[in-house]
């Protein structure tokens, strides 16, 4: 594990500072009013965190993806709502650095970088999730125009973001279906709308919203890396990050559960003594201890990887199905530990129980990650010694 630089530990530390005096003491009220955070919007802003990872030529921060990791699960200790805001932005303007045009990267990257333009990317729809091959939504090429008709599903940022990466198929036919998928970065506009908001059961107050493309016009200019039939490698290169911060959203929400159990278990008293004492709930926090920092070191080492400017998609992998399984467990082990106080919205440990399941589910559902990692063992590590091989 690299040791952190002074300036690494800096905007750590700003972060932590940020949450704990700004965010913690009102995430949960706001969360169960769904009040969209307009205020930590501009605080992130002044942070410079949605440029995060986008190259310092271009105005952003130019962090690692250690760093990035490391920041997110601070926030989650707050509020996780807030890194959904941040992260689909991030892995739109990631996929824009790492293949987008000249033009596009100078065009587009320096206003993201100050959040002026602020969005997500686009690939679900009401048919199509996890068969993204499936996808339906449509750009026809017309003079130096694509026209783009078709529905996303679940898009986060949808109604508060302005500008989205959306993967459409340019070649219905193409064989394989995967060659005829293109990427196009939009700005909301005519023929650009929100169709509804989705009611969730948890992460709320960021908003997660379909939609509508009906006869959207945009210029061809705006395809990304101006070649058709690249966009299920984009969205590829942008899962890597994606899942790296679901992974560290993960262990967030879980170091913070932990925190409040371990409070909570010293407090509450049962049978004469703290109920810590007991040693169920020993067991309990010393299994979650356990869990949270194998979680942690898992999407550390993923991070590190990607930075070392390696291929991760299997520690990426391994990393987001670890981690969100583990946060689904601890949070409700945390609630378990609270009793039935736990249980009440005076507690915060019923939110991260309620966030908790997204992980699970959010850049691809954990069913489709073991799909993923068993893929990349047989093809990459057929010995199966994949900590040698991949050198540890
Ligand atoms: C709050 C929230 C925010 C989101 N934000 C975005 C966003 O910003 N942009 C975006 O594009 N999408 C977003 N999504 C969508 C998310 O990525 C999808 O929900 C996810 O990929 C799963 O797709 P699906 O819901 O269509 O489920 P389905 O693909 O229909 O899957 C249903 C079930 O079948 C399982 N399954 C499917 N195929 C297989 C298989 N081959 N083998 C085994 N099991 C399988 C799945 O694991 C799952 O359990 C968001 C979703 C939520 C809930």
């Amino acid at each position: 594990m690299t040791q952190l630089t002074e300036a690494q530990r800096g905007i750590i530390t700003t972060i932590r500072d940020f949450v704990q005096k700004e965010v913690m003491p009102v995430a949960s009220e706001r969360e169960h009013a769904d009040d969209y955070p307009f205020d930590f919007v501009e605080r992130m802003k002044e942070f410079g965190l949605f440029g995060a990872l986008i190259p310092e030529e271009y105005g952003g921060l130019g962090l690692d993806t250690t760093t990035y990791a490391l920041i997110i699960e601070e926030i989650c200790r707050g509020w996780m709502s807030l890194t959904g805001i941040l992260n689909s932005h991030l892995i739109m303007a990631y996929m824009v650095v790492t293949n987008g045009t000249q033009e596009q990267k100078e065009h587009y990257l320096p206003r993201m970088a100050t959040g002026e333009l602020r969005g997500g990317v686009c690939i679900t729809e009401p048919e199509a999730g996890s068969d993204v091959q499936a996808i339906q939504t449509r750009a026809v090429k017309d003079g130096d125009d694509y026209v783009i008709n078709g529905r996303k599903m679940f898009v986060t940022n949808g109604r508060h973001g302005n500008t989205f990466i959306v993967i459409t198929k340019t070649d219905p036919d193409a064989q394989p279906a995967h060659r005829g998928i293109s990427a196009f970065i939009c700005q909301k506009g005519p023929g650009f709308t929100v169709a509804q908001d989705i009611d969730k059961l948890g992460y709320k107050g960021v908003d997660t919203s379909e939609l509508l493309f009906d006869d959207y016009r945009i210029s061809a200019s705006n395809l990304v890396g101006g070649e058709e039939g690249r966009g299920f490698y984009h969205i590829m290169s942008g899962l890597e990050v994606g899942r790296i911060n679901v992974a560290a959203r993960a262990v967030g929400v879980a170091r913070i559960a932990l925190e409040r159990a371990i409070k909570y278990a010293q407090k509450r008293h049962t049978f004469g003594k703290p109920i810590a004492e007991h040693q169920a709930i020993q067991i309990m926090l010393a299994n979650m201890a356990t869990q949270v920092e194998a979680a942690h070191l898992m999407t550390i080492r993923a991070a590190e990887k990607k930075d070392r400017g390696e291929r991760a998609d299997l520690e990426a992998g391994m990393a987001k199905l670890f981690a969100s399984e583990m946060c689904l467990q601890v949070s409700i082990d945390a609630m378990r530990i609270h009793g039935g106080y736990g249980y009440t919205k005076d507690m915060d440990v019923e939110r991260y129980y309620r966030d908790a399941p997204l992980m699970i589910i959010g850049e691809g559902t954990n069913e489709i990650q073991q799909i993923v990692i068993a893929r990349n063992l047989l093809s990459n590590y057929p010995s199966g010694d994949f900590l040698y091989e991949s050198g540890l």
